[in-house]
C-alpha cells in the first residue's frame, strides 16, 4: 500500500524547494468560517505545512489522518499540560545543548521545521519568545570536545536538516574533529514533509558519504507517523540516505487520530522494515500543552503497539514502546489485568538505572505520573505538580 505520488506532482516541487504554506486562507479546502477558528489556533501554536504534505490529505475525510496531524483543532486550546512537559530545560548545560544521560547530548541546532506537527512536544521553540535554540553550535561542540564520555549526538530542534546544506557540513566535519564521538544521528522528518531534501542535493550527499563511515556511522532518526507518509518520492529519499551509508531507523509518537490503530501501525511497521528503515522507538506522546486531542492513554496504547508487533516482521518486533520521562526514558514492558509493568531503559540518576516497576492498571492515566505505585515493588511516585522529583521509592 504505497502512496502515489506522479511525476506531474513530483515536477511541481521546483528543485529543491517545497512550496511552505503558512497562511490557513491558502487552504481552500477549509471552509472559511473553520479556517477563522483555526487561526486563533494557530496564533498559539504556529502552524505551518507545505503543498507536497498537503496534497496527501484526503478532504473528503474529516478525520483523514494526516489532517489530523498538520492543520491545527480548536481543541488544542484546551488548558492541559506544560510546555515543557519533561523538563528539558533541566539537562539544558548551554544553550542548544542537552546533557541527560552520560554518553550522549543534544545539540538543538534549528528552530524551525518542514511542517509542524500540531502534536509537537517541542512547540515550544517555535514561539517567538524562545532562544533555547542557537544557530552558532560552537559551544556545543567545544562542550563534546571537553567531554570523552560523549560518544553519540543527536542534531535535532526543529530539523537539522532544514538548516542551508552548508551549515549543517560545517557540523557534521566539525563533530567529526572530534575523536570520541563516534555516531552522530540527525533526528528529522524532513523525509515525510520533503522527500526531495537529500536527493536533490549532491552536496549534502557527498557530506554523507564521507562521514557516515564504515567505523563511525550516522544514523537517520526518521520520523513517519503513518503510512501513507511513505509514498514513492519518501522511498527515493529513504533510498537515498541508505546510497550514501546513513543507517535509517524510524521513531514516532503514538497520535490519537494519526496511528492509534493496530491496523495503521502494523502496516507502517511492515513498509518500513521493507524499505530499511525498521522501527525503533514508538514514543507515549509527553502531557506537553496544546496535545489533549493527540493523546491515548498507556494501557490502549500499549495494546495497539502490542497488537502491531504481533502482525509485524521479526525486524519491527525490536521495536519499544516508551515514555520520554524527564527522569529517563522507560519502557512500557507489558499490561495485564490489574497492573502495568516499566523498566528504565535509560535513566537520569545511577539509582533508577534499568529499575523495573510495577504500577496498578489505569485506564485513564497519559503519563507515568498519573499512575500509582504497587508497594514493595521499586516504583517509585512522581507527584503531578513536581513531576520531576522521585517523591517516594522503596529503594
Ligand atoms: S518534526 Fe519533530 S520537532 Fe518538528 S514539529 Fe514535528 S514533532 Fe516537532
Amino acid at each position: 500500500m504505497i502512496q502515489r505520488y506522479s511525476e506531474v506532482d513530483a515536477r511541481k516541487q521546483t528543485a529543491n524547494r517545497v512550496a511552505y504554506v503558512r497562511n490557513l486562507d491558502k487552504i481552500t479546502s477549509i471552509p472559511p468560517d473553520e479556517r477563522e477558528k483555526l487561526k486563533k489556533v494557530a496564533q498559539k501554536y504556529v502552524f505551518r505545512a507545505n503543498e507536497y504534505y498537503l496534497d496527501l490529505i484526503d478532504w473528503n475525510n474529516p478525520d483523514d489522518p494526516i489532517k489530523q496531524l498538520i492543520i491545527p483543532r480548536e481543541e488544542e486550546l484546551n488548558d492541559w499540560g506544560e510546555l515543557d512537559a519533561s523538563n528539558e530545560q533541566a539537562i539544558t548545560v548551554s544553550r542548544g545543548v542537552q546533557h541527560k544521560y552520560p554518553d550522549t547530548v543534544l545539540l538543538l541546532c534549528n528552530e524551525v521545521c518542514g511542517a509542524y506537527c500540531r502534536y509537537c512536544f517541542r512547540k515550544r521553540l517555535f514561539m517567538d519568545d524562545n532562544d533555547e535554540v542557537t544557530l552558532d553550535v560552537s559551544e556545543g561542540i567545544e562542550y563534546i570536545a571537553n567531554h570523552p564520555e560523549v560518544r553519540n549526538v543527536l542534531l535535532t530542534g526543529g530539523d537539522p536538516l532544514l538548516m542551508s546544506t552548508r551549515r549543517l557540513v560545517d557540523i557534521l566535519r566539525r563533530l567529526r574533529e572530534v575523536p570520541h564521538v563516534e555516531i552522530i544521528r540527525l533526528g528529522s522528518k524532513m523525509p515525510a514533509f520533503n522527500p526531495w531534501r537529500l536527493t536533490h542535493d549532491e552536496e549534502l550527499q557527498k557530506a554523507l558519504r564521507r562521514y557516515s563511515t564504515p567505523k563511525k556511522r550516522i544514523y537517520l532518526m526518521a520520523h513517519f507517523d503513518h503510512p501513507r507518509e511513505l509514498t514513492e518520492p519518501a522511498i527515493e529519499g529513504i533510498d537515498c540516505f541508505i546510497k550514501c551509508g546513513v543507517i535509517c531507523v524510524n521513531q514516532c509518537p503514538l497520535v490519537k487520530g494519526v496511528n492509534d490503530d493496530a491496523d495503521v501501525l502494523a502496516q507502517m511497521y511492515h513498509n518500513l522494515s521493507y524499505i530499511g528503515c525498521p522501527p525503533y522507538y514508538l514514543f507515549q506522546g509527553r502531557p506537553t500543552a496544546g496535545n489533549e486531542p493527540y493523546q491515548v492513554p498507556i494501557v490502549r496504547g500499549y495494546e495497539i503497539f502490542s497488537e502491531a508487533l504481533r502482525r509485524g516482521s521479526g525486524l519491527a518486533r525490536r521495536a519499544r514502546f516508551a515514555m520520554s520521562h524527564a527522569t529517563g526514558k522507560i519502557e512500557i514492558l507489558a499490561v495485564d489485568e490489574k497492573h502495568i509493568y516499566l523498566r528504565y531503559h535509560r535513566a537520569k540518576t545511577p539509582e533508577l538505572r534499568g529499575r523495573f516497576m510495577v504500577y496498578h492498571r489505569d485506564e485513564q492515566a497519559y503519563w507515568l505520573d498519573d499512575l500509582v505505585p504497587v508497594e514493595g515493588l521499586a516504583a517509585p511516585k512522581f507527584e503531578k505538580e513536581s513531576c520531576f522529583d522521585v517523591i517516594d521509592g522503596p529503594e
